[in-house]
């Protein structure tokens, strides 16, 4: 037996116990609860047409109906009149006529939608701007909503009866809906889970609107919590961004990124806040900024060292001569300098280099003063060379032989040809001279070769001397030409003896390889004439020479 005694409340009771036992909302089902909840007792289950008023619960609910039905027919009338913003009286009357039209026949049906169209009237008097306000039934009970305007629908019990699907579904739509929400914070966690159930038993008004009060303030929390949500997210992908950007950025030192890579780990193992991520994004940017000053120091410092480095050895290659080995070496350093970004690579360069410069240095200043030494010499040497060249020219000027033959060379033969022809001037003595030349001695030289060539000169040289008279001169005219000076002579006479020599040289024959090469020569004598320039006297026997040379070799013939 229950405490509840008016309909209404009997209703309501009625609703909630089918929704809680979970029991279809049929108007059986309905009637059998709400005997149930009365203490009246149930009537035939089995016949389904069960008329609410063939029951004596249906008889008290019609009761109960006739005196809901003056109060309904009251509030048509008074809101009728009344002033609803954007609902004219003749589209209030149209309405209740498609009611009238559509409650076929049931009465039930009628009071219903009188009611919600009555309560549509009341929604539309404050209607948000635009809102296409509903005249009809139809449209008002599509859209039955919680609202202060329609409290007296759900007060009503026989209005509860026909929408009480509709009302379940919908709160069964709500509360699984809520079941499937995800909520990352903690408070808003526990709240979420007492909804469900709070929508699933939500059955009168009052409940849904508080209800309501209590969704709009859990999904305004939770967007907040995903707008903070958001924000931690986007957070710490600027930090990784920044971290990812300016790994290759700063110095590459693996101790560095570990210290990033700790103080991110640090922020996300604690409860992450936006207060703490942009903490962490500060001290990050500080030490980005810190550590590219540092880098660029660094990289000015390593500027600074290799343009040191590379003067350094510039200095040194000019400092010593060039070696071999020593510019292979500078120029391998040199290279390895250019490569290198690293430090310390390049403070171990600089030692390679210190250490080799000082042993090239001690070796370069070595070559320095044994090439000082050497180029004193060269200096004495080159004295001695000019020394010794102007002595050999004044000697040269010295000689009158011949090298080959001991005879007089040119110098020799014009220094004695001018003694003689003055002293034979002054003596008025005759002087004569003998031009000869051997006949064919290309041929001897082809056949017995220059050197068989020469030895024939020295032989025919030794030959002239012997036949003449050692006051004679013979001096070497040319290549096989022989200018023999007659001192005291007359022509006949130079005649005469280079006629002998001619028989002389025959017989005095030139042995050469063990053959015997015989040589003979043609001659043009003349005799000098007083006052007579010494060329002259030479042109003219040379004339004579050609005669005999013309007139078939192996002669001698006298000048004119
Ligand atoms: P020709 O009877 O017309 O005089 O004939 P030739 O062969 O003697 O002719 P020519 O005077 O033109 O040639 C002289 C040659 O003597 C040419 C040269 O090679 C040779 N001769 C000159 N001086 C020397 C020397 O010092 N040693 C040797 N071996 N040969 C010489
Ligand atoms: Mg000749
Ligand atoms: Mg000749």
């Amino acid at each position: 037996m229950t405490n509840d005694t008016t309909p209404s409340q009997i209703a309501r009771k009625t609703l909630s116990t089918l929704a809680e036992r979970k029991i279809a909302p049929t108007p059986d089902n309905y009637a059998r609860l709400y005997q149930e909840i009365c203490g009246k007792p149930a009537a035939d289950s089995a016949d389904k047409t069960v008329a609410l008023d063939a029951q004596p619960l249906q008889e008290s609910i019609d009761d109960k109906l006739k005196l809901a039905w003056p109060k309904l027919i009251n509030d048509l009338l008074t809101q009728m009149d009344a002033s609803h913003k954007g609902v004219t009286l003749t589209r209030k009357k149209q309405g209740v006529g498609t009611v009238l039209n559509k409650f076929n026949n049931d009465a039930d049906v009628l009071f219903s939608k009188l009611q919600l169209l009555i309560a549509s009237w009341g929604v539309a008097a404050t209607p948000s701007p635009n809102e296409q306000i509903p005249a009809t039934m139809e449209s008002a009970a599509e859209k039955i909503s919680i609202s202060p305007a329609s409290e007296n629908i759900l007060d009503t019990p026989i209005v509860a009866t026909i929408d009480i699907k509709l009302v379940e579904q919908l709160r069964e739509l709500l509360a699984q809906s809520l079941e499937s929400t995800h909520c990352e914070n903690p408070d808003l966690k526990i709240e979420l889970l007492s909804l469900p159930q709070q929508a699933r038993t939500t059955n009168d008004y009052g409940q849904a609107i508080k209800l309501n009060k209590q969704l709009r303030k859990f999904w305004a929390n939770l967007k907040l919590s995903y707008k903070d949500h958001f924000f931690i997210q986007e957070g710490l992908m600027r930090l990784f961004r920044l971290v990812v950007e300016n790994v290759g950025e700063l110095v590459t030192e693996d101790r560095w990124l570990h210290d990033q890579i700790l103080s991110l780990q640090a922020i996300i193992e604690h409860p992450v806040s936006k207060h703490t991520i942009a903490t962490a994004e500060r001290n990050l940017r500080s030490t980005i900024i810190k550590q590219s000053l540092l880098k660029q120091n660094m990289i000015e410092a390593k500027i600074t060292l290799k343009s040191l480095m590379t003067s350094f050895i510039d200095r040194l290659s000019e400092m010593t001569d060039d070696t071999g080995a020593y510019h292979t070496k500078i120029e391998g350093y040199s290279l390895k300098i250019g490569q290198t970004d690293n430090i310390t690579e390049l403070s171990r360069i600089l030692d390679d280099i210190m250490q080799d410069t000082r042993i090239i240095q001690a070796s370069s200043m070595r070559s320095h003063e044994e090439l000082i030494s050497t180029r004193q010499q060269a200096q004495i040497a080159e004295e001695r060379v000019k020394q010794l060249e102007q002595e050999l020219e004044h000697v040269s000027e010295l000689v009158r032989e011949d090298k080959l033959t001991g005879a007089l060379n040119r110098r020799g033969l014009d220094d004695v040809l001018d003694r003689e022809i003055k002293r034979a001037e002054r003596q008025k003595t005759p002087v004569s001279v003998a031009l000869l030349d051997i006949d064919n001695f290309k041929q001897l030289n082809d056949s017995l070769g220059h050197q068989g060539g020469d030895e024939a000169l020295i032989h025919l040289t030794q030959v002239v001397k012997n036949a003449l008279r050692p006051t004679d001169e013979v001096a070497r005219y040319g290549g096989e030409e022989f200018l023999i000076i007659l001192i005291d002579t007359s022509l006949e006479e130079a005649m005469a003896t280079i006629t002998r020599l001619q028989r002389e040289l025959t017989k005095s024959y030139f042995l050469y390889n063990n053959a015997r090469q015989l040589i003979t020569f043609s001659a043009g004598v003349a005799l000098h004439a007083s006052g007579e320039e010494p060329e002259s006297t030479i042109g003219r026997a040379d004339g004579a020479m050609y005669k005999a040379k013309r007139a078939g070799k192996n002669r001698v013939f006298a000048a004119d």
